[in-house]
C-alpha cells in the first residue's frame, strides 16, 4: 500500500464510535455532532473483515480510537477478534473507565495505551472536558503504569489555557515512566481553531530550554514514521515529545490511514475527501480497489494544505470532520 510519494502505509487507525463520555472543547463542537444512524456504523464483524483486508495489504499496526472506544458495548469482542490478526494492536482512550478493562486489554495483547489528558489541574480539566472526571483519569493513569502498560499522555496545548503547565507536565515524567506528548492545536470542524491559540514546537522547546537548560534535555532517536520528536530530561524515568503538525508537519514519513466508525477511509487526518468502504462491503463488492484509489489520491502534505497559509484558511480546514468523528 504505497502512495504516489513512495510512502508505505502500514498503520491503520480505526475509530470504533462517534460517541464519548467527555466533551473536550478542541474535539467535540459545542453544539455536539450529528451522530450517524446505528445502521450506518460498522458492526464488529465488518470491523474485523475490513481490518483483515488491510492486514493482507500490508498493515502491521492497528490503533483503536473513538470518540471513546471503551464505551462501545462490544469492545471485548472487537479486541478479541482483532488480536487474532498479526498486528501490533494499541488503543487511545480518555481513561475515564479504563480500570474496568485492564484484564481484557492484557488478554488481547495490548501493551501500548495513549491517554488524553490536557491538564493536571482539576478545574481546568473540568473546563476543557466539560466533565468532572480528573481524579478518575489521574488514578487510572497510575493504574495503567502499575500494570506495565506503555503509557503515552496526549496533551493538546492551548495558549492562555494550559501552556503554563508545560513544566509541570514534564516534571510528571521525573518519577513516572510515561511519555508526555505535547500536541500543537490543529484545526478541525467546529473547534474554533485560531493560529493565535496554538503553542508551537519552538515555543514549547524555548520554555523547556530556559527552565531545564539545553544540556539537561536529551534528544532521543525517533522511531521510523514517528509523528513526534522525542526528548528526555536527564535521569528522568519518563520522556516527553512534541507533535507539530501545524508548524513542522511530518508527512514525509506518513504511514497512516484512518477508518471512521461509519466505514469511511480517510487517506489523511486533514483530508476532506473520504472513500466509502462500508457501502461497498455491504454490496458484496471488493474493497481493495477503493483502498488503492484512495492511496493514489493522497496528497503529500496535510490533505493538500501544504502551506501554513492554506492551513489557516477556514474554508479549507473546516471542510473536514470534527475530531470526535475521526479519532485523531
Ligand atoms: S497530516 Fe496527513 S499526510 Fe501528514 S502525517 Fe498526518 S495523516 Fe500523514
Amino acid at each position: 500500500m504505497t502512495d504516489t510519494f513512495g510512502r508505505a502505509h502500514t498503520y491503520l487507525r480505526i475509530s470504533l464510535t462517534e460517541r464519548c463520555n467527555l466533551r473536550c472543547t478542541y474535539c467535540m463542537p459545542e453544539e455536539g455532532v450529528l451522530l450517524s444512524p446505528k445502521s450506518n456504523l460498522m458492526t464488529y464483524e465488518e470491523i474485523y473483515y475490513i481490518a483483515k483486508t488491510f492486514v493482507n495489504q500490508g498493515v502491521t499496526k492497528i490503533r483503536l480510537t473513538g470518540g471513546e472506544p471503551l464505551i462501545r458495548k462490544d469492545i471485548p469482542i472487537i479486541l478479541e477478534k482483532l488480536s487474532s490478526l498479526p498486528v501490533e494492536l494499541s488503543i487511545t482512550t480518555n481513561a475515564v473507565i479504563v480500570e474496568k478493562f485492564i484484564d481484557t486489554l492484557k488478554v488481547n495483547g495490548i501493551q501500548s495505551i495513549n491517554v488524553s489528558l490536557d491538564s493536571l489541574d482539576k478545574e481546568k480539566f473540568k473546563q476543557i472536558t466539560r466533565r468532572n472526571d480528573f481524579e478518575k483519569v489521574y488514578k487510572n493513569i497510575l493504574l495503567l503504569v502499575k500494570n506495565g502498560f506503555k503509557v503515552k499522555i496526549n496533551t493538546v496545548l492551548i495558549k492562555g489555557f494550559n501552556d503554563n503547565e508545560i513544566i509541570d507536565l514534564v516534571q510528571f515524567t521525573k518519577d513516572l515512566p510515561v511519555t508526555i506528548r505535547f500536541i500543537e492545536f490543529m484545526p478541525f470542524d467546529g473547534n474554533k481553531w485560531d493560529m493565535k491559540k496554538m503553542v508551537s514546537y519552538d515555543e514549547i522547546m524555548k520554555k523547556l530550554n530556559s527552565f531545564y537548560s539545553e544540556k539537561l534535555i536529551e534528544r532521543l532517536e525517533d522511531a521510523p514514521n514517528d509523528t513526534s520528536k522525542n526528548y528526555r530530561i536527564k535521569d528522568y524515568k519518563g520522556t516527553f515529545a512534541v507533535i507539530s503538525s501545524v508548524t513542522n508537519p511530518f508527512c514525509d514519513s506518513c504511514n497512516r490511514l484512518r477508518l471512521t466508525a461509519n466505514g469511511q477511509l480517510k487517506n489523511c487526518l486533514f483530508s476532506a475527501t473520504e472513500s466509502d468502504l462500508l457501502t461497498t462491503l455491504r454490496a458484496g463488492k471488493p474493497i481493495e480497489p477503493i483502498i488503492e484509489k484512495a492511496l493514489q489520491a493522497k496528497f503529500k502534505v496535510r490533505g493538500g494544505m501544504d502551506t501554513l497559509e492554506k492551513l489557516k484558511q477556514p474554508k479549507l480546514h473546516s471542510n473536514n470532520r470534527s475530531m470526535i468523528t475521526i479519532g485523531g
